[in-house]
């Protein structure tokens, strides 16, 4: 089978303003596109709606599933109230995304969660976030929204031995990029944590339980020109999605997978 694996991106919907006027858009930051496309996948942009049947729909024809950046979920979503620090919510995006999560998550299809998407995974497996870093981990947390550009990394991160991020990385320490104030708090079922800054705040998470779960706090997607470890989490992500296409067009013919 040499059909390269359909990745489906889930979109936000993003102000757009043409002679006064608002022309709202729907897209994906175009970093995820051209990682997915250097990495020999099919990049998908998935409408962001409420219509389950047209999410079912779009579901079906993906392969593997990217969770992209963006801005914080409701904390109503893992039992908490809203903390004054809370930043911008979009109720429509949080409730898509965690659809389209919970069920690749349950069929086993190949996550690559990034950021928010990260956040959206732990979320979805039971887990919580920290709201608001800053002022909820206390004065020995890191800045983690940079001022650098984002082609630069900016603090270190402590790899797990054993990990999956390990077997990819193939280092026990990374420099990356960091645009969030949110993280993992306490972690979902079934996660691990594959890396940490030195602050000790959760960077990255992944599912042992699962052919291919994995979820990165930084931002490959804006690294990746310059640090092929980072372009190396979309080849494994396409990788496993491809194998996955595989199994299902096998599968869908009645020949033993
Ligand atoms: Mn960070």
């Amino acid at each position: 089978m040499s059909r390269p694996p359909v990745i489906g991106v889930m979109s936000r919907i993003t102000p757009f303003f043409h002679e006064g006027r608002p022309y709202p858009r729907a897209g994906v930051a175009l970093g995820y596109l051209r990682a997915i496309e250097r990495a020999g996948g099919v990049p998908v942009i998935l409408p962001m709606t409420r219509d389950d049947a047209i999410l079912d729909r779009a579901y079906r024809l993906i392969d593997g599933l990217l969770l992209p950046g963006g801005a914080d979920m409701h904390p109503m979503h893992y039992g908490e109230e809203p903390h004054r620090a809370l930043e911008q919510v979009d109720p429509k995006r949080d409730i898509a995304e965690l659809a389209i999560c919970r069920r690749a998550l349950a069929d086993d299809m190949p996550i690559l969660a990034i950021c928010r998407g990260q956040q959206v995974l732990n979320v979805v497996a039971g887990g919580t976030l920290w709201q608001d870093l800053h002022t909820q981990v206390g004065d020995h947390c890191h800045r983690h929204f940079q001022n650098m550009t984002e082609e630069w990394p900016t603090h270190s991160v402590a790899i797990e031995a054993g990990t999956l991020l390990h077997r990819i990385i193939g280092s026990r320490e990374a420099f990356t990029n960091s645009y969030h104030h949110q993280a993992v708090k306490k972690l979902g079922e079934g996660l691990i944590v594959n890396s940490r800054a030195t602050d000790g705040v959760i960077e990255g998470i992944e599912h042992p339980g699962k052919t291919f779960c994995l979820g990165v706090q930084w931002h490959p997607e804006l690294l990746h020109e310059e640090e092929d470890f980072n372009l190396d989490l979309f080849f494994h992500h396409v990788a496993a999605s491809k194998h996955a296409a595989h199994v299902k067009e096998e599968a869908a013919r009645g020949a033993p997978a």
